[in-house]
């Protein structure tokens, strides 16, 4: 097999970030015989590298998450991805980004999924900073929603965040990257975390054991960062950023509605036994009264919308 040779000053870590994997422009399912042809990029993560393809069959365009077999080397990064399609493979809901496939050449692991191509709600941040309040009751209603389906099927996603919620052309939310996501029993509480969430809940700092909690609490942060405008514990350091975790020390404007503070305060609790479950998020005041549209234009990716 050819592989690009390193340039020597480069780390081993900057390497595998800086290098796009080699992708056929053909790619071949064999198992299921079908043949994808490759467009445009998408987006990298911490693994992957994402590709628009397209079933020449069909014609119908998927995201193909591309990832380098050399990556998948040792056995603990093959049972985490593994992990990951496990858990994702058997998920069938409008707010969870649908797994349809996934299969290997001589180079890489590919995994075919729903196409999202208005990006994520982190794209949407960057452009708009805060949104407004039906704006932000939409998007996390969709969230809930999804989390709900999870907690439901006792998944713990684990790494909710806005470049996780993915958007399709009706900017309907789709969940995605299950790469931290895992089970759990209903009095389980896990003790290890193979990787950082963006939002990390007091009780993973702590090291106190978590489970579904986590999910609520970043589900806190999302709805903070979208009325807001930043995240509710932004700091100059991390370590100090975990210090205000684990203190709960946060603000919320005066300009914010009874409804939604009291809905953030309740989410942002920092005793996770004290956070309101799924389904009581969803049931919650803030989504039943003030407007909620029922979908919203495209054009509300770079500029406020105007409701009638
Ligand atoms: P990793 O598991 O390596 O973190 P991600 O799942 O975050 O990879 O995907 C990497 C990037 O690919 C994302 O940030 C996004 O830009 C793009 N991407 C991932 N899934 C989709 C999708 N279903 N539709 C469109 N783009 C996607």
């Amino acid at each position: 097999m050819q592989r690009a040779q390193p340039a020597p000053s480069k780390s081993k870590s900057q390497r595998k970030e800086k290098t796009p994997p080699e992708v056929p422009n053909i790619i071949v399912d064999n198992e299921r015989n079908i043949q994808y042809e490759k467009g445009k990029f998408l987006g990298k993560g911490g693994f992957a590298h994402c590709y628009e393809i397209t079933n020449k069959a069909s014609g119908e365009v998927l995201a193909g998450k591309v990832v380098p077999k050399h990556l998948l080397v040792k056995q603990y990064q093959r049972d985490k991805m593994a992990q990951e399609v496990q858990i994702h493979r058997n998920l069938s809901h409008r707010n969870v980004v649908k797994l349809f496939h996934f299969f290997e050449d001589r180079l890489n692991v590919y995994i075919t999924l729903e196409l999202c191509p208005r990006r994520s709600l982190m794209e949407l941040h960057k452009r708009r900073k805060a949104v407004t309040e039906p704006e932000a009751r939409y998007f996390t209603y969709q969230v809930v929603e999804g989390v709900l389906y999870l907690h439901d099927l006792k998944i713990v996603h684990r790494d909710l965040k806005l470049g996780n919620l993915f958007l399709n052309d009706e900017l309907q939310v789709k969940i995605g990257d299950f790469g931290l996501a895992t089970t759990v029993e209903t009095d389980e509480r896990k003790r290890t975390l193979c990787g950082t969430p963006n939002y990390i809940a007091p009780e993973v700092l702590n090291k106190m054991g978590h489970s579904f909690e986590v999910d609520i609490w970043a589900v806190g942060c999302i709805l903070y960062i979208l009325l807001f405008g930043h995240p509710p514990f932004e700091s100059k350091t991390l370590e100090e950023t975990y210090s205000r975790i684990k203190h709960n020390n946060y603000t919320i404007p005066t300009s914010a509605s009874s409804t939604s503070s009291q809905l953030i305060r309740q989410l942002l609790h920092p005793d996770p036994e004290r956070r309101p479950i799924a389904k009581a998020v969803i049931r919650d005041r803030f989504f039943k009264t003030g407007f909620m549209p029922d979908r919203l234009p495209v054009s509300c990716l770079t500029m406020i919308p105007h409701f009638n």
